[in-house]
């Protein structure tokens, strides 16, 4: 072992990102990504005099960021914390929020596990109901904090405002956390609560309804008392979180949201016929309020279809966890991804017989 590394972080379990090939040109349909670029106003606004500032830092209090949010979603800017992904904000709330300990489903996002594990936060992990449901009461009154994931990933599916509701409601003590990282393609978000509920914290991200996954992107709504600890944490770890360029690249997309709303449709519209292709050959798919479909298939294992799938150049994720292994998580692409995708399954599935 790493004789250099402190004993505190030397047996931590990693999170382990879906794949980002740099070699072959696949369809790439395994990190939620958005199939389509960002809007034309991002791309003109990362423009040479933006270059030519880089030798300045970039704003420590993402000033400007935080005041087209608040035009755009509502609520005041003391009420609006920027990270770097938002990956990042998690990483500090469970750093900051969740002395008490903290509860979350079995299969769910994967960074939680990994951010409990490093934070030494006592974790009470709750199985979903056997369709993959979340159950709401399962949550209630259940004196620490909360983490949910809605639209919940891998599964797609998510539960109602007024379940959320009852859940921050009866949890007055300690922190809920909403991450709605897929709540553009057709989840209810839970910031029309902020305002009510000082123990809520709603965590967003431009990396999958904005295109800018790449630009390292994240903001979250609460209480103030909760925006000042995670501004604590951030300002004592990396004041300057976010660059100028993707500032300015943040800033543009909300100048244009009517591009965004238009790419969600469009997704939407994919995904509902991507799914009933799917169920077509035999698929059994989840309900979907994401952009992407968690999908079996009763004649072929969930890893051979991706290795298959990967091996005709095209990805999806697949997890080994044993309750989700038959499964296999697929991005909803463009119209023509996705018919690759079938080409490619109708493909593996006659080569099996
Ligand atoms: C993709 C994803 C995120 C976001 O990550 P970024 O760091 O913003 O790219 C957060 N939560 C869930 C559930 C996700 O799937």
């Amino acid at each position: 072992m790493n004789k250099f590394m402190s004993s505190l972080y030397k047996d931590i379990k990693e999170y382990i990102p879906g794949e980002q090939p740099r070699d072959t040109q696949y369809v790439k349909l395994n990190t939620n990504e958005l199939p389509y670029s960002p809007s034309p106003l991002v791309i003109k606004a990362l423009n040479e005099s933006a270059v030519s500032r880089l030798n300045l830092y970039s704003d420590p209090t993402n000033t400007g960021l935080k005041a087209k949010l608040s035009q755009v979603y509502g609520l005041d800017t003391k009420n609006i914390f920027i990270s770097n992904g938002s990956d990042e904000v998690l990483a500090f709330a469970f750093m900051a929020l969740y002395e008490r300990g903290v509860a979350y489903a079995d299969i769910t996002y994967g960074l939680y596990k990994v951010l409990s594990g490093l934070y030494h936060v006592d974790t009470k992990v709750i199985p979903l109901a056997e369709d993959f449901s979340l159950v709401p009461e399962d949550y209630i009154g259940i004196d620490r904090g909360v983490v949910i994931a809605n639209p919940n990933a891998p599964t797609g599916m998510c539960i109602s405002l007024s379940d959320i509701k009852r859940i921050v409601e009866s949890n007055r003590g300690h922190v809920v956390l909403i991450d709605e990282a897929y709540v553009d393609f057709g989840g209810e978000s839970a910031i029309s609560l902020v305002k009510d509920y000082d123990n809520l914290l709603v965590v967003r991200t431009y990396s999958k309804s904005f295109g800018m996954a790449g630009a390292r992107l994240g903001y979250a709504f609460a209480s103030e008392e909760i925006i000042q600890s995670l501004e604590k944490i951030k300002n004592s770890i990396n004041p300057y979180n976010i660059n100028s360029l993707t500032q300015k690249a943040g800033e543009a997309a909300l100048c244009d949201m009517e591009y965004h709303d238009d790419c969600c449709k469009k997704i939407i519209a994919s995904r509902e016929i991507l799914k009933k292709e799917l169920e077509k050959l035999g698929f059994e798919v989840k309900p979907s309020c994401s952009n992407f479909l968690f999908a079996r298939h009763n004649g072929i294992p969930g890893k051979e279809l991706y290795l298959s799938l990967k091996a005709k150049g095209v990805l999806i994720r697949h997890f080994d966890a044993p309750e989700i292994c038959q499964y296999n998580r697929i991005s909803v692409g463009t119209p023509e991804q996705n018919g690759i995708l079938v080409n490619k399954i109708k493909e593996i599935l006659s080569e099996r017989k």
